[in-house]
């Protein structure tokens, strides 16, 4: 758990890392007997008594240890946000609204057009369904959309930062100006390969401008959604460090 106080309120932030979990492929790589869909992160930030989530992972069981945590927070869930429209960052949002039904799941406009694309049925059928057979939610929720850039938190700014294409089209972060926190999702990676499948070389210039725009709030911790490492909690660090191999944003792993 971290904490900065802020005048008389105090933020916290957290992480969760979902472990890997198989997926269904045919066309495995020459000598592999299975393909594991990485470590992905959630993020909650809260405070006194609301709590924010950060991106909600993709199966019900995976949906469901997350609601577990959150709920063992003893904090009220006011909102879920999802950073981009992937639906391993919003299928499991229904499972989490099960247990906080009053809570809302809120995206940038943009970002619900994706969602739409996602969860439509020719998507969950022609790819989610068959790598995850039997296993994602049959009452996905799409987010609310968002009509400013920025969630409350008990007096505290949560701000959604549009970053465009990285691992998609019209991406965003969250960012936390009094904690000095970026919720990045996925366009920060760590130790994961990147999703490149959707870029080409002019929208992976577009990824690297977004990186430039996340060291530019002068973050103390970056939040990145692709984890290798299984953490419970990430310590935030002043300053940034860049990784020389993919310009992923750093922060350490405990
Ligand atoms: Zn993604």
């Amino acid at each position: 758990m971290n904490e900065v106080a802020t005048g008389d309120i105090e933020l916290h932030w957290d992480v969760f890392v979902t472990p890997g979990i198989p997926v269904v492929i045919s066309d495995l790589p020459p000598g592999t007997k299975q393909r594991m869909w990485s470590p992905i992160s959630s993020t909650l930030i809260s405070g006194k008594r609301d709590a924010v989530l950060v991106d909600a992972f993709i199966t019900v069981e995976q949906a469901g240890a997350l609601v577990d945590w959150v709920a063992a927070s003893g904090k009220n869930l006011t909102t879920i946000y999802a950073t981009h429209g992937h639906g391993d960052h919003f299928f499991g949002a229904s499972t989490v609204l099960q247990r906080f039904p009053r809570a809302r799941l809120v995206a940038t406009p943009d970002v619900v057009k994706t969602m739409r694309q996602q969860a439509s049925p020719q998507s969950l059928a022609s790819f989610w369904n068959p790598r995850f057979p039997g296993q994602i939610s049959d009452h996905l929720v799409l987010a609310e959309e968002l009509t400013e850039n920025v969630i409350d938190l008990e007096g505290h700014d949560l701000v959604v930062v549009p970053l465009g294409h990285t691992d998609t089209d019209n991406t965003t972060c969250l960012h936390v100006p009094s904690i000095g926190l970026v919720v990045a999702g996925d366009a920060a990676y760590n130790g994961v390969h990147l999703h490149l499948g959707e870029s080409n070389p002019h929208t992976r210039r577009e990824w690297i401008a977004a990186l430039d725009t996340i060291e530019a709030l002068h973050p103390r911790a970056v939040i990145r959604c692709w984890n290798s490492t299984l953490i419970a909690s990430i310590r935030a660090r002043s300053g940034v460090r860049r990784a020389p191999s993919n310009r992923n944003l750093g922060v350490a792993h405990q």
